[in-house]
């Protein structure tokens, strides 16, 4: 079936590089992108035109690094650095969700939330438990988004209902493989952390990677404690990363987030194993890990995204990551002296869209060919909309577009909101 979008589109088909079409047509076949035009084919006349008239087209967002079973707390327990944060608020949490009706009634609201909020796909974290990361994948998909979700992987250092011994870790992961559907929530192999996983169990996970050619998220380099321990645990790794890599969790498309202290040595391994970043911002500043050094990163070659990291971000909404981004940025730019470049409002952006949907196959912006992810915004209501152009009003909708702006919002060829 042809469709066809109208308003004023702007994608970021390069990094920094908006492109703009005032007025366009966003033409649409099957759910997939035909095309952008100033003016509407000859051809296309016939199909059904959705008029957003003066509101803006653009890119939804992915995030590459959410907890689903931290949602409960998001906004709480901030008051702590990383290991004590784990151990004091969130395997608690995390514990909560052996009850599969609890899960339910969490999830489904988060899955709504993110819907609301435009992230249209996303590469998340569950919990240990089977049943409930089941239940996550079903209400995902229900409510329209696309990604990834895993089984969290943990037989060392969690907590009373937290921990899994291995071989029931190992079991639990092949009988939620063989559960997982072939829809649009595909599994991902989730070992929490290093300090999670015993040598054994990375060991199996790894070998389940390259057997089933699964993908594999897991953290990196996120804070110096959690550093420190890895190297006590792993005296034969010179650097955090080998600790995964050792076992073949280290791949291209294996996501890792944070990756806040990496140096030069472990974000070329980054780069030449084809592991994508997920920047977090939020939650780098909220459990004081650091500042990452995005723009190092990003002249290095490196391919960085854009994660909530909800509940260590109390931030879900993407559009509130991204602009959190250019900001955490400007603190590196004035903690380096000056030395480092901030992020644009383009490269935030690209990065919050785009950058993240290479990782789900996806073109460069809205490309040809593309299934449709999109948001459509309502900038109306803000002052002074009539006098500014639509480049000033899509900066001004990163910064202070909320979900009650988003008026409507596709996901994989489908209107979701
Ligand atoms: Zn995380």
């Amino acid at each position: 079936m042809n469709q066809v979008l109208h308003g004023h589109i702007v994608h970021a088909p390069k990094l920094g590089a908006l492109e703009i079409v005032e007025n366009g047509y966003m033409l649409v076949e099957d759910g997939k992108i035909a095309g952008i035009s100033a003016l509407l084919p000859e051809a296309w006349r016939g199909a059904e035109v959705v008029d957003y008239g003066d509101r803006l087209v653009m890119q939804s967002f992915c995030d590459m690094h959410l907890h689903a079973p931290q949602y409960p707390m998001l906004g709480m327990g901030m008051d702590l650095p990383l290991l004590d944060w784990l151990n004091t608020y969130t395997f608690k949490t995390e514990a909560r969700f052996a009850d599969v009706e609890y899960a339910r009634e969490v999830y489904r609201r988060l899955a709504a939330e993110l819907i609301a909020n435009g992230t249209t796909r996303v590469v998340a974290f569950g919990s240990i438990h089977v049943a409930s990361t089941l239940v996550l994948m079903e209400e995902f998909e229900r409510a329209g988004l696309t990604g990834y979700v895993g089984k969290v992987n943990m037989d060392r250092n969690g907590a009373p209902g937290l921990e899994e011994t291995t071989e029931e870790s190992v079991r639990e992961t092949l009988r939620w493989l063989e559960s997982c559907g072939d829809g649009r929530i595909r599994p991902i192999l989730t070992p929490r952390f290093t300090p999670s996983c015993t040598d054994e169990l990375m060991a199996a996970l790894g070998g389940l990677a390259r057997e089933r050619g699964l993908r594999v998220q897991s953290h990196l380099s996120e804070n110096t404690s959690e550093i420190a321990w890895v190297g006590a645990l792993h005296p034969d790794c010179a650097q955090y990363w080998e600790s995964y890599d050792k076992y073949g969790l280290f791949g291209p498309h294996t996501v890792m987030a944070h990756c806040v202290h990496s140096d030069a040595r472990e974000r070329g391994a980054i780069k030449a194993h084809g592991v994508v970043v997920a920047h977090c911002p939020d939650s780098n500043i909220n459990l004081v890990s650091g500042v990452a050094p995005v723009r190092t990163m990003l002249e290095e070659g490196l391919w960085v995204t854009l994660g909530s990291d909800i509940a260590g971000g109390d931030v879900l909404p993407m559009l509130g990551v991204i602009s959190d981004a250019i900001r955490s940025s400007k603190i590196k730019r004035i903690a380096s002296g000056w030395s480092q470049d901030f992020l644009t409002v383009a490269e935030a952006y690209y990065l919050g869209t785009t950058s993240g949907a290479r990782y789900f196959g996806a073109g460069e912006g809205f490309a040809v060919g593309d299934a449709l992810h999109a948001v459509v915004i309502d900038d109306r209501g803000f002052v002074d909309t009539a006098r500014l152009c639509v480049r000033e009003r899509f900066e001004r909708a990163v910064y202070r577009a909320k979900a009650e702006h988003i008026v409507a919002v596709y996901s994989d060829g489908r209107k979701v909101k």
